[in-house]
C-alpha cells in the first residue's frame, strides 16, 4: 500500500492558484524527489502534505483520507516537515533544539540523540553552541537532525542543499540516502535536479501547479525532456 497519495489536490494563496490539482502516490521506504521550475507549486506540495497551506482534493496517509491535517496532528502520524530557510531556533543551543524535535514524544531520547551525532558528528562537536552561530551546512544539518529526532516515518525536505558548498550538499544528501535505506521515507523539493536524481528513487516534474512527468528517477535522468530542463545537457 503507498504511504502517501495525493489525489487532486488544489491549493491557493488568496487570487493566486499554486496547485491545479496534484496527484502523485509516494511508497513507504520510498524517496522521492519533486523537480520544477520557479513557481512550480513543489513547495505548495509539500505544504499541502504537512498541513500549512490550505488545500481542496484528498490527502491520503496509509491509504486514510486526512480530514484533519494540522502540522501537530501530522507530527504525531510521523510526519516531519524541514521548510526552506531551515528555521533553526538562533539563540539555543544546538542540543536545545534537537531536545525540541522530540516534542511530539515527549522528552528527547538520549538514544535518539545518539543517533542523530552518529549521521552528523559534526553537531555533537557544536552541541553546546547557539544554533544561530553555525555555517549553513551544520544549520541545515541541525534542522534535519531536528526532524530525525521526532523519529518520523515520512520526512518532507525543502531545498536542503540550497547554499551550501557542493561536497556540504552532497554530504547531506548521503545522510538523507542512509536514513531512507533505515526505513525512513522521504520526499525532497531539489532545485539541484543532478543531485535529487542521483540519491532519489523515484521522481515526479511538476509545472504550474500540475505534475506533468513521473517515473523512476533513472529513467527520468535519461529523459530528455527532463535532462534539457534541469540537468543542463
Ligand atoms: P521555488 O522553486 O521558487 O521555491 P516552488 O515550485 O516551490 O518554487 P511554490 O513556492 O509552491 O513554488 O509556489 C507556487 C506558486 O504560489 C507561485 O506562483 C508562488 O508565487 C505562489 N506563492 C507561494 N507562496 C505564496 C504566498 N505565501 N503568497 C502568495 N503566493 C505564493
Amino acid at each position: 500500500m503507498s504511504l502517501l497519495e495525493l489525489q487532486g489536490v488544489e491549493a491557493r494563496y488568496g487570487e493566486i492558484r499554486a496547485l491545479h490539482g496534484v496527484t502523485l502516490t509516494v511508497d513507504e521506504g520510498d524517496f522521492v524527489a519533486l523537480l520544477g521550475a520557479n513557481g512550480a507549486g513543489k513547495t505548495t506540495t509539500l505544504r499541502a502534505v504537512s498541513g500549512t497551506v490550505k488545500t481542496s482534493g484528498d490527502v491520503l496517509l496509509d491509504g486514510q483520507k486526512l480530514f484533519r491535517r494540522t502540522p501537530e496532528a501530522m507530527a504525531r502520524r510521523g510526519v516531519a516537515h524541514v521548510p526552506e530557510g531551515r528555521g533553526t531556533f538562533s539563540t539555543l543551543s544546538v542540543l536545545d533544539n534537537l531536545r525540541l524535535g522530540a516534542w511530539v514524544h515527549g522528552n528527547a531520547e538520549p538514544r535518539e540523540l545518539a543517533h542523530v551525532f552518529e549521521f552528523f558528528p559534526r553537531l555533537y562537536e557544536r552541541r553546546l553552541q547557539q544554533a544561530g552561530l553555525l555555517s549553513g551546512g551544520e544549520q541545515q544539518m541541525l534542522a534535519l537532525g531536528r526532524a530525525m529526532m521526532a523519529r518520523p516515518r515520512l520526512l518532507l525536505l525543502d531545498e536542503p542543499s540550497l547554499g551550501l558548498a557542493p561536497r556540504v550538499a552532497r554530504e547531506i544528501f548521503g545522510v538523507l540516502g542512509r536514513k531512507n535505506e533505515t526505513g525512513t521515507t522521504i520526499v525532497v523539493v531539489e532545485q539541484n535536479a543532478t543531485l535529487a536524481l542521483e540519491a532519489a528513487q523515484h521522481a515526479f516534474v511538476l509545472e504550474t501547479g500540475r505534475v506533468v512527468l513521473g517515473g523512476d528517477a533513472a529513467d527520468l535522468r535519461k529523459n530528455e525532456s527532463v535532462r534539457r530542463s534541469y540537468l543542463g545537457y
